[in-house]
């Protein structure tokens, strides 16, 4: 199916965005975390959203997901991990399924422009961001993970049944894996290799020979993500119409830019939405 819009991310960019295009009565494929902003879930007391007073993060994430729900806007739990401009459509890969749609929003938060030293260069030589869809070419090989939450433990968990031994690096505290082929191991800062990865060097200067490196982080860097894509460091470059470099592409939230507030992520999506009904309208007069 060719959908009218990808939104990729459940923030409030995002939201605000899939809100008016659901009123507008699009086809709308809706990608990211169930559970919505794990920013606005942390934030402990939320003082300047109007209309709002004094309000806890979590009571606000909660108001988004009833809010969502209420007009039977539903997302889908999964990371995009590539998404590729083709003449007239995009098309997204996430966890081993591919989507098709006329337009995308990138509503994915601020990640740091970089990953590891060398990560980007050796994608798909060794390096990758879906267990699902690369676990299986690691059968009885040696790898290493970096995982960012909770939410992937159970993608470790595969990993490790699949690989002979799981070198485990965690980006946050009380971590549930238990499995005897994962090992622990300090901070990583370096892919090496050749034609292929065949190490991983430590932030403590320790080197591992590994066959791969898993990188299960929340999200991907916009310019990892969509290859091509116009970016300032860790910024995607959007117009006032949240145009990105690519025609149908729109970027919206703290990706575009400071300052990363709930407001700025909310208004950027509503506009979003307007510019993409319009270049959606346009097309359709060009095709009649
Ligand atoms: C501790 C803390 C306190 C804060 N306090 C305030 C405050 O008081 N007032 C205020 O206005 N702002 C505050 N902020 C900032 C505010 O939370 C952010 O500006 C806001 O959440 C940005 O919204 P966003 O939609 O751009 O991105 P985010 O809220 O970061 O959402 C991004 C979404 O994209 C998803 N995603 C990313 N990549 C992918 C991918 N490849 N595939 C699928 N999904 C993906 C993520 O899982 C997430 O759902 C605070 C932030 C923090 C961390």
């Amino acid at each position: 199916m060719l959908y009218d819009i990808a939104i990729i991310g459940t923030g409030p960019a995002a939201l605000s965005a899939a809100l008016t295009l659901k009123l507008h009565e699009k086809e709308i494929l809706w990608f990211g975390s169930a559970s919505y902003s794990d920013k606005v879930e942390k934030s402990e007391k939320i003082a300047n959203y109007p209309g709002l007073g004094l309000i806890k993060g979590s009571d606000l994430n909660e108001k988004f997901r009833e809010h969502a729900k209420a007009l039977d806007l539903t997302s889908i739990d999964k990371k995009v991990t590539n998404i590729l401009p083709m003449q007239d459509q995009f098309s997204l890969l996430a966890e081993n399924e591919m989507y098709e749609a006329k337009t995308v929003l990138l509503a994915t938060g601020v990640v740091p422009a970089k990953g590891y030293v060398n990560e980007a260069e050796y994608l798909g030589r060794g390096v990758s961001y879906c267990a699902t869809c690369d676990g299986f070419l690691y059968k009885g090989k040696t790898i290493a993970v970096f995982c960012g939450s909770e939410r992937y433990e159970h993608e470790v968990e595969y990993l490790a049944e699949i690989a002979d031994k799981v070198y485990l690096s965690c980006g946050y505290k009380n971590v549930g894996i238990t499995h005897p082929k994962v090992e622990r191991i300090d901070p990583i800062k370096e892919v090496k290799g050749g034609m292929k990865v065949t190490g991983i060097v430590l932030a403590n200067g320790t080197e591992i020979a590994v066959d791969g490196l898993f990188c299960l982080r929340n999200a991907v860097a916009p310019s990892t993500l969509v290859p091509g894509l116009a970016v300032e460091g860790a910024h995607i470059i959007v117009n006032r119409q949240q145009e990105t470099n690519y025609p149908g592409l729109y970027a919206a939230g703290d990706c575009t830019g400071r300052p990363y507030q709930i407001a700025k992520a909310v208004g950027e999506g509503n506009v979003a939405a307007h510019s993409i009904l319009e270049y959606l309208s346009a097309r359709k007069k060009e095709q009649e």
